[in-house]
């Protein structure tokens, strides 16, 4: 076995989820958010010594919460964090973020466009708590472990891995309550997997990320706010009206399938990107692209391509920092 100072040095970053839970039960696979505990980082790395195995292991404590309590001022917290690790560290081969699967998806995809590392970034997660009987989060963390120190992973930007499955944080949408598979890329498929005798990767994506983006956070203590609008059969605009009185600077339309909201919805948005609020059209339907069709065009609307609505906010709330000019919002959803 290669001797542990000789193997590839990864920081795990703590900021609680199922992956960290701890409940007395050991069936207890769903009251441990309300009634269980979460561990540290150092508590929650320690029941799976078998990483030892595959690398040397940094634990950096974030936070110890349910991702549901995960928001915007805590992706601008960690940002700063894996920036001074990564000046403090230059050794380090990648990072793995222990990370509840609720907001899973909207912190992988703000890392992906406002980390400056070109060290890659698992995040990991797990749908049963540390305690329960067969809980999956053990070998996940051996497979994100794994990912960030393959060859392959080089500037691959952020990933997600569970189930044994590697998928880009763009694209990643969590389906399913409790179901193991619970994280699908609508259209495209998995990046890789991870198997028992090596990573196998199979494609990447193509939409520049990490040290490629224009996105600066450095400096930020806040971001504009940007809400999201669902459509449901007769939607009025009430909810839209008082979004935009509670001082929204951007508002996503999960519109019906494909991204046309309810009539009542719609003038309603109008008159919100009328007063100035940039209004980024998406489906709710989950999948598929929203192409910038006339009408969008015409009411000075964004079109969010195959970006989900939750995405579609995190792009849109770092394209705020930049410009509130529609034209050039739908410029970088064109590129990113
Ligand atoms: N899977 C949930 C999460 O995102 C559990 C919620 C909780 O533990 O509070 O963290």
């Amino acid at each position: 076995m290669t001797p542990q100072a000789q193997l590839p040095k990864v920081a795990v970053i703590g900021t609680g989820g199922t992956i960290s839970s701890i409940s007395a039960d050991p069936l207890d696979v769903l009251d441990y958010p309300d009634f269980g505990r979460k561990g540290t980082v150092e508590e929650i790395v320690a029941r799976t010594p078998e990483i030892a195995r595959f690398a040397q292991c940094l634990p950096v404590g974030f936070r110890e919460v349910g991702s549901t309590a995960i928001g915007p001022a805590d992706w601008l917290a960690l940002v700063q964090l894996i920036h001074e690790t990564d000046a403090a560290h230059p050794d380090l081969a990648g990072y793995v973020i222990l990370h509840g699967t609720a907001t899973l998806e909207e912190t992988a995809y703000f890392l992906s466009l406002a980390l400056k590392t070109r060290r890659p970034v698992a995040l990991v997660g797990a749908q049963r708590p540390a305690s329960a009987v067969s809980a999956d989060g053990p070998m996940n963390l051996v497979a994100a472990i794994r990912t960030v120190i393959d060859p392959a992973a080089r500037e691959i930007g952020v990933v997600v891995v569970l189930n044994d499955e590697i998928q880009a944080a763009r694209e990643v949408t969590k389906i399913s309550s409790y179901r193991l598979n619970t994280f699908r890329t609508p259209d495209y498929g998995v990046l890789g997997q991870v198997d028992g005798d090596r990573v196998a990767f199979y494609r990447r994506g193509l939409r520049p990320h990490t040290a490629d983006t224009v996105f600066d956070v450095s400096g930020l203590d806040a971001l504009p706010r940007v809400d999201i609008a669902y459509a449901y059969a007769g939607a009025d605009g009430v909810a839209v009206d008082a979004m935009v009185a509670a001082g929204a600077r951007g508002m996503i339309s999960a519109g019906l399938p494909p991204g046309i909201p309810p009539p009542l919805q719609r003038q309603a948005l109008e008159r919100a990107a009328r007063a100035g609020v940039v209004v980024v059209q998406t489906s709710r339907g989950g999948a598929g692209r929203i192409a910038r069709r006339r009408y969008l065009r015409e009411q000075g609307m964004v079109a969010g391509d195959n970006l989900n609505a939750q995405k579609a906010r995190v792009l849109l709330m770092l394209a705020l920092t930049q410009t509130s000019d529609p034209e050039a919002v739908q410029r970088l959803f064109d590129t990113y």
